[in-house]
């Protein structure tokens, strides 16, 4: 039977997930971590919850990925490779260029090294590991599939920054937003909940994980988003700062003795956000565990939610009105008392939320009122599972 994989690679990870399409029904998932450090872990799940660990240095992606294709056949999830008729692999920046997701030949794959420039750490690990697919599997078919192709929909007035124009000319300096293959599943589910076409629907879906952002989605089409010409802005995050004021970075730049600008986007992409602002950490867990007691805790989690609700006001301001909120990810999917708080500041436009059916983890739920005019629905996300629809779509 035809199988796909959806891959997910990181400077110094693999993640992956193997479906039986066009059934969508995944067969095995796994993950490599530390590659490239000691003592990697290589785990495979399948079957009826069996495990597969291994220990070991594994020096690089190819390497990895040699060990994933043997242990597959090697533990039966699949008779031969050839079975892999499909990869579609996650890349963080498409730039302009890819609108969706596309066929990763030779020329695209250049592209994708070229946009490197807009995510060094992700792009470049990402071309390797197709190279490494178009060497071991030859007969299959590589798919990118970007977390900006979904909001290169965004009109100008809302994807330009306001400096000189000649800079977005130039050098293509402009928001481009992230976490599009998610917003993009569950806008197309909230539509299906809705009971409506997704041309006629108006939804603003939020994605809060440890990077977190939130997107306008008019008629089925990203609009607005809250990330930047990179991650780093919109909400606070785990460990990013979200939106702050540019001239904060030489004064506290001064302040800190510091003289490379790489290490203050440094502070704000790895020591800002939650992690920052507690002081204790930048696991949305560990602030609820504390916040009793510990103030700095407890503060950051308002803050989090008031960024959340902040940008939901706005994208219904920017269309002019909204018919549902979508909450997903890590937090979005299992932090009760945050969604409650995000929806308790928006009764004024009509949205109120049923605490009963809130009263919910990790599942597919409408969680507003009866009467509410805007519904609101917890719709877990599945970025693999669109990755994999994304190849299938383009096999035929
Ligand atoms: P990533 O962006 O790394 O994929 P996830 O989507 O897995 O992140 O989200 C991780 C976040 O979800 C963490 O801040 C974690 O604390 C939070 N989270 C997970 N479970 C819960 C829970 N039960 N209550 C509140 N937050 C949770």
């Amino acid at each position: 039977m035809s199988k796909t994989i959806a891959v997910n690679a990181g400077s110094s990870s693999l993640k992956w997930q193997l479906y039986t399409m066009p059934e969508e029904v995944v067969v095995a998932k796994g993950i490599v971590e530390r590659i490239g450090l000691n003592d990697s872990i290589f785990t495979i799940k399948y079957g009826s919850g069996e495990k597969y660990e291994v220990i070991k240095d594994i020096e690089d992606h190819e390497i990895a990925i040699h060990m994933l294709l043997d242990q597959l056949t090697e533990l039966k999830i699949i008779e031969s490779l050839e079975e892999i008729t499909g990869a579609g692999h996650r890349i963080v920046a498409g730039g302009e260029h890819f609108k969706e997701s596309a066929i990763i030949d030779d020329a695209a794959l250049k592209l994708v090294d070229e946009l490197a420039e807009f995510a060094p750490l992700h792009n470049p690990a990402e071309a390797k590991v197709i190279r490494v697919f178009q060497k071991l599997l030859p007969d299959t078919l590589n798919v990118g599939v970007f977390d900006t192709s979904f909001h290169t929909t965004m009109p100008e007035v809302n994807y330009l920054y306001s400096i000189p124009k000649e800079y977005y000319e130039k050098f293509a300096a402009r928001k481009y937003g992230a976490h599009g293959t998610s917003h993009r599943f569950v806008s197309k589910r909230a539509a299906e909940l809705l009971g409506k076409p997704i041309e006629e629907t108006k939804i603003i879906t939020c994605h809060l994980g440890n990077g977190a952002s939130v997107t306008a989605v008019d008629g089925g089409k990203s609009v607005d988003t809250s990330m930047g010409f990179t991650p780093l802005a919109g909400l606070t995050m785990g460990t990013r700062s979200g939106d702050i004021d540019a001239s904060l970075l030489p004064y506290l730049m001064e302040k800190l003795n510091l003289t490379d600008i790489k290490d203050m986007i440094d502070i704000l992409n790895k020591k800002s956000g939650l992690f920052g602002l507690s002081g204790i950490s930048s696991d949305m867990r560990d602030l609820l565990a504390a916040e009793e007691t510990n103030k700095d805790a407890k503060v950051a989690i308002e803050i989090f939610e008031d960024r959340v609700r902040k940008y939901i006001g706005s994208y219904a301001a920017t269309m002019n009105g909204v018919d549902a909120i979508v909450f997903t990810a890590g937090i979005g999917e299992n932090d009760i008392e945050m969604r409650e708080n995000v929806i308790h500041g928006l009764t004024w436009f009509g949205c109120e939320i049923d605490r009963e059916k809130n009263n919910v983890r990790g599942k597919e739920v409408e969680i507003s009122t009866a009467d509410s005019k805007v519904k609101v629905f917890l719709i877990p996300t599945d970025e693999e599972l669109m990755i994999a629809r994304d190849v299938q779509a383009l096999q035929k």
